[in-house]
């Protein structure tokens, strides 16, 4: 007898197995627990290094299985700790919510929520309503709608005002953002053409006003968000292009990447464009992302004038890029805060960790190191090392 066939007559049978495992078979369900019996006695049976005795028993079995059973399940999103120095992080999630934004995020994914019913009017109603009159307030627009995040604002804008037609941007703001967000690709998959004006660090009225044809749909300018031009640079403000936009009776719209909505001079942080002070330039039409600066859950806002944000809202592409009740609860309850600026930097997390005193943070890292360092195993040690935050504040 070779050693193949001695142990297969030591394996128990699936039945076996499932009779020591009905604790199993109540968290996991019966199907799934004899799949993974089946699997593991497959597995037992096929093994290059042929099972002792001691592998074999039902319940030897069985616990294997409620061990591969668990990993099965422990995948997925959770909690970490960012270590990592950097407050917006994109691989950790971004902007963390307030408790308020979690909660009303919470009642609106277990409880039906009046998302599309004016309950005013029994009638059917607009889910952007419980957002826009706040976008207009905070930022002095006239109309506003939100969408899944901003790279998809930015497509939904050009994909409804400039299909098909030309649009002029500066060689300096044709920039990548996170790897994913190509300025010149963004523009290619909304069916609109990307003229490129100027040079990479200078860019002038003139090489716009060169650039305007019959077919020109819009103006556009990009916020360089990660990236800066230093030296013999020059742009043109967002209120010189809106200007000559306006003398071609085209509309300006500015992707502002970060959606500023304080002045962050008042907070101690360095100067970021506030989305008020583009719409009170002249920009027709400003997008941003929710879970930027802003502090919020993932969303892109679109705010402007009003007879372009319902061209915007009529595009079928909006249905498609839509968010649902629980980004729009939280997203309102965020934009609530900013209502009351003076508290922001308690209330709202990401502004809070973004003001947080250099001594707060090195009061910390004290009093972590020493017991960090205790249980890092040689040659690994840990120390504290000054702040190198771009953002600081003593
Ligand atoms: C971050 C950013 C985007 C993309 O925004 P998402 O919300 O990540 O889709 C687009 N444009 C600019 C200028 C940005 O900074």
């Amino acid at each position: 007898m070779n050693g193949k066939q001695d142990l297969r007559r030591r394996l128990p049978s699936v039945d076996r197995v499932l009779q020591t495992s009905q604790e199993l078979v109540a968290r996991w369900g019966h199907q799934r627990v004899s799949d993974a019996i089946r699997r593991e006695l497959h597995r037992l049976r096929n093994a290059a290094e042929p099972a002792t005795a001691s592998d074999c028993t039902p319940t030897d079995v069985r616990e294997a299985v409620a061990g591969r059973l668990q990993a099965m399940d422990a995948g997925g999103l959770r909690p970490v700790i960012n270590l990592s120095g950097i407050v917006l992080h994109t691989n950790l999630g971004r902007a963390c919510l307030p408790l308020a934004a979690a909660d009303a995020a919470r009642a609106a994914a277990i409880f039906p929520n009046n998302l599309e019913y004016d309950l005013k009017t029994g009638k059917r109603g607009n889910r952007d309503s419980h957002i826009e009159a706040l976008i207009c307030e905070l930022t002095g627009c006239e109309a506003a709608t939100v969408v899944n995040n901003n790279a998809a604002a930015v497509v939904l804008v050009l994909s409804t005002l400039a299909r098909g037609m030309e649009v002029p941007v500066s060689r300096g703001e044709l920039v990548e953002i996170g790897g994913s967000f190509r300025v010149p690709e963004v523009m290619e998959s909304s069916g609109c053409r990307l003229v490129e004006v100027g040079a990479t660090n200078r860019t002038h009225l003139k090489d716009y006003r060169a650039a305007i044809s019959a077919n020109t749909a819009l103006l556009m300018k990009v916020h360089t968000s990660n990236y800066r031009l230093e030296g013999f640079t020059a742009s043109v403000d967002e209120k010189t292009l809106a200007a000559l936009a306006h003398e071609h009776g085209l509309p300006c719209m500015v992707d502002l990447g970060s959606g500023c909505l304080v002045d962050f001079n008042t907070l101690g942080l360095p100067g970021e464009p506030k989305a008020s002070d583009y719409i009170d330039s002249g920009v027709d039409l400003i997008t941003f992302s929710g879970d930027k600066l802003l502090g919020g859950p993932q969303s892109g806002i679109i705010a402007g004038k009003k007879a372009l944000l319902q061209r915007i809202c009529e595009n079928p592409l909006k249905r498609a890029l839509r968010v649902d009740s629980m980004t729009l609860a939280a997203l309102a309850e965020v934009l609530k805060l900013y209502r009351h600026p003076e508290t922001l930097t308690e209330t709202l997390p990401t502004l809070r960790q973004l003001t947080r005193p250099v001594a707060d943070i090195e009061a910390q890292a004290n009093r972590l190191c020493a017991e960090l360092a205790r249980h890092l195993p040689a040659p690994f040690t840990a120390a504290v090392t000054p702040c190198h935050g771009r953002w600081r504040r003593p």
